[in-house]
């Protein structure tokens, strides 16, 4: 005898898990408040035909109403709104709407998720984690925190890169079985290794070979599997033209032999980062490359350091420059005149050496010598320095105070903008 069906004795069923690929097909989600906001990103995310049916909606829903991403019904739920739809998401709060519209879909044998009454749904969703083509369901036997407790120690060994799962690349772009490999040119933000991006970080974690650059986080080199092959494009002894051909052909080389072949370089790979050339080398070569963008230190150093690049009545611009040419050197392509004309914010990147002729030019041009300035060295790091000063005088007190690169100058009312 196993008992009633009622009575404690008897082990609920197992779920059988799915992973349902809605790519097109019709999902009726009956609710437009909170709960419907928080369940129908994943279903756009899974290409699904949405359809909405509700009175109201929040925002967010306006949203993706205005923006063609689903379709909205505005009233309450009819069983014809089942038609066509392979699953339906219960999203109110009323229990006795919510009973009806279980009911329907149970005759029609349309799998229901109901948020408000797990035992009277025919399908339960799973706390989940997503990593790049992973995706971790857990479910928890009805009790949604001890999924959610089972998600959260997993999502954590993702993020602490253990795991076996971890220790074999995952292919994605071309077919499986062609030699031919891949680059992602990853950004790797501004020094503190936290501030790479979740997409960034996890190329990495599956890449076979790395370049990276000098200014790249060393912790983040630290944690590479020990089969990696790590390429320090810093330590490439040839002139800087020459060293870049040989970084392209590294790239190149590494990815025709099949591997995926991540370029790590500092900030974002296309603010002065030679981003560019490294694509156009692979294009040349028939290689696929991926870009990953990065936090870049002109922004982020400012940011670190307590000054925002922008401010509602301070700045409505901000204009990044490289000053690794003097002003006067003929190669330079910089305008410093014209710049000397704005009010306001202005960043020079790889400026430090050049710093006098740089704010010796703009003051010339008609920048009051009196604007704030400020230079933010190893901005993110834990040797981050920052000098607040003028512009009439950040050259010297930059230089009194020992300040290298790498580091950014900051020019503008912004730098007390936080501070006064
Ligand atoms: N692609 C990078 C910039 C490369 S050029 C980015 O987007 O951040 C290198 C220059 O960036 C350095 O000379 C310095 O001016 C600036 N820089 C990079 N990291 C920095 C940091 N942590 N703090 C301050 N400046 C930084």
């Amino acid at each position: 005898m196993t008992g009633h069906p009622e009575s404690p004795q008897r082990a609920a069923p197992n779920l059988y898990p799915l992973g349902l690929r809605l790519a097109g097909r019709r999902v009726l989600v009956v609710g437009g408040g909170a709960v419907a906001t928080r369940r129908v990103p994943a279903l756009l995310d899974a290409g699904a035909d949405v359809l909405l049916v509700s009175p109201e909606l929040t925002p967010a829903l306006q949203a993706h109403v205005d923006a063609g991403r689903l379709h909205w019904v505005p009233r309450r739920f009819t069983p014809d709104d089942l038609d066509g739809a392979w699953l339906v998401q219960v999203a109110v709060d009323d229990p006795l709407a919510a009973a009806a519209v279980s009911a329907a879909a149970q005759e029609r044998r349309i799998f229901c998720v109901r948020a408000d009454d797990r035992r009277a749904a025919t399908a339960w969703t799973p706390a989940v984690t997503r990593h790049g083509p992973v995706t971790v369901a857990v479910l928890g036997g009805g009790d949604p925190r001890r999924a959610v407790a089972a998600r959260d120690a997993i999502r954590a060994l993702f993020e602490e890169r253990k795991g076996p799962f971890l220790t074999h690349p995952v292919e994605e772009g071309p077919p499986v079985n062609t030699p031919v490999g891949r680059v992602a040119l990853v950004g790797a933000g501004p020094g503190d290794p936290e501030l790479i991006t979740v997409k960034g970080w996890r190329l990495l974690t599956e890449a076979d070979v790395v370049v990276a650059d000098r200014l790249v986080p060393g912790l983040l080199l630290d944690e590479l599997r020990p089969d990696v092959e790590l390429v320090d494009a810093s330590k490439i002894p040839y002139g800087p033209s020459r060293a870049q051909e040989e970084i392209n052909r590294i790239l190149v080389d590494r990815a025709r032999a099949g591997a995926f072949v991540v370029r790590l370089k500092g900030g974002d790979p296309y603010v002065f980062g030679r981003g560019g050339e490294e694509l156009l080398a692979c294009a040349a070569a028939g290689i696929p490359v991926t870009v990953v963008p990065g936090v870049t230190s002109s922004i982020a150093a400012p940011a670190v350091a307590g000054i925002p690049v922008t401010h509602r009545g301070v700045a409505h611009e901000f204009t990044v420059v490289s000053g690794h040419l003097a002003p006067d050197h003929p190669a330079s392509l910089v305008n410093w005149a014209a710049l000397a004309g704005l009010r306001g914010t202005l960043v020079v990147l790889m400026g430090l050496k050049n710093l006098a002729a740089i704010v010796g030019t703009l003051v010339a041009h008609g920048r009051p010598a009196d604007t704030p300035a400020a230079v933010v060295q190893e901005g993110t790091t834990g040797s981050q320095r920052v000098l607040r000063s003028t512009l009439g005088r950040v050259a010297e007190e930059a230089g009194a105070a020992g300040l290298r690169p790498p580091a950014v100058v900051v020019v503008g009312d912004v730098v007390h903008a936080l501070a006064d």
